[in-house]
């Protein structure tokens, strides 16, 4: 029987990116993933200038650039009224991109698969046993055994939900994406734009498409959905990918063979647009503290600076996610907030604190 020194479940930036570090350390790796790469995913497909360092790490900054992808020079709020405050992004090599997310989960599980990680494909996992090692499921009906355990597969976590570790969720909002024709003269922004129903977020993926999404309750979004069709002038029939919840609880990340990661561990406020790197940067420092173990080093105090690394990566950065949560539950005191030009510096130091690399 083969056994695996780690099994990942899920293969987005997370379970990609825990999965390449854990294998160029030697670990014996194995990534399972429900779907089949290239797909799309509900995002707003933007690159927090925080994720480069970690990417240069993976040796990957370079093909990222090669992807198509759009360098992003502002964000631009708007208020209910139409309102706008422009904040500029920092410029150079550190920027902030937006890049189609099939484009570059795939790129980053390629990497996995190139420095040694086996990646199974159309695999979802949907039973745990744990007896010392792990006994994983699949509903392709195979099984796989490993000795340590990632959870890398999302908001909704199906290894949380198996070990009964998943917060219920506060089903309160709803978001919608697609990809549609990008708008003549549309630039290099991301918008950032408040609506009666809700917020919608909107950036350049390439020369030729916009990234849409729309976030609302359920007795709003389609009234969005709607405001979308007119507003960019989209067909009544265009698809649109969903998700939800937008808010939950933190499932604590470190467990005695089991690791949560990325939006398995917790999930962020999508309007700051960091969750990919809180994804990637997780993925790493769980392959380290899974790399100091294999040899042989002290499995408590490794899995407690995994936690304090995990703590620390979000030190200081939720009071803005917060605050963003306040903001777009209540688009018109936001709204109001923005149109006080008094304000504006608020917004700029807000931003430039989001969108300054971090490690
Ligand atoms: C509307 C919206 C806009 C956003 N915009 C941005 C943005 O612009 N920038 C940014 O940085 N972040 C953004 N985010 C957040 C970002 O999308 C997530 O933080 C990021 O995808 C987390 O990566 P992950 O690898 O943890 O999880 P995911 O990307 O969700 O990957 C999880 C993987 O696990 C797989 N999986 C799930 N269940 C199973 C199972 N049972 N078996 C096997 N595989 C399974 C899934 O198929 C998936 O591939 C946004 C989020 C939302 C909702």
């Amino acid at each position: 029987m083969e056994i695996f020194d780690v099994a990942i479940v899920g293969g987005g930036p997370a379970g990609s990116s825990c999965a390449a570090f854990c294998a160029l350390a030697g670990l014996h790796t194995l990534v399972l993933e429900r779907e089949k790469f290239p797909r799309e995913k509900v995002c707003g497909d933007c690159l927090n200038p925080s994720c480069w360092p970690v990417l240069e790490r993976l040796a990957l900054a370079r093909q990222v650039l090669d992807l198509p992808h759009s360098k992003l020079t502002s964000v631009e709020f708007i208020t209910i009224d139409g309102h706008k405050v422009s904040v500029d992004l920092p410029t150079g090599n550190d920027c902030e991109i937006s890049v189609k997310r099939s484009w570059f989960d795939d790129l980053l599980l390629r990497r996995a698969r190139e420095v040694g990680a086996v990646v199974r494909e159309k695999t979802t996992v949907t039973a745990l046993e744990h007896n010392g090692d792990w006994k994983i499921a699949t509903a392709t009906n195979e099984d796989f055994h490993a000795r340590a355990l990632i959870a890398a597969d999302g908001r909704n976590s199906t290894v949380a939900r198996l070990r009964n570790l998943l917060p219920r969720a506060a089903r309160e909002r709803v978001a919608l994406q697609a990809h549609i024709p990008l708008p003549r003269n549309f630039g290099k922004r991301v918008v950032l734009q408040f609506l009666r129903e809700g917020y919608s977020g909107q950036a350049p993926v390439n020369k030729a498409e916009l990234n849409l999404c729309l976030v609302g309750t359920p007795p709003t979004i389609s009234r969005l959905r709607q405001w979308a069709q007119s507003h960019f002038e989209i067909a009544a029939d265009q698809p649109w990918r969903t998700i939800t919840p937008l808010t939950r609880a933190p499932v604590p990340c470190a467990h005695e063979n089991l690791l949560f990661i990325g939006d398995a561990a917790r999930v962020v406020e999508p309007f700051t647009g960091e969750g990919i790197y809180y994804a990637l940067c997780s993925g790493e420092l769980a392959a380290n503290a899974l790399a100091k173990i294999s040899r042989g080093k002290d499995r408590q105090l490794a899995l407690r600076k995994f936690a304090r690394g995990c703590a620390e990566m979000y030190q200081g950065r939720l009071w803005i996610n917060r605050l963003a949560r306040a903001a777009v539950l209540s688009p018109r005191l936001a709204s109001f907030f923005i149109q006080a030009a008094r304000v504006e510096p608020i917004f700029r130091s807000l931003t430039t604190k989001i969108a300054t690399p971090k490690l």
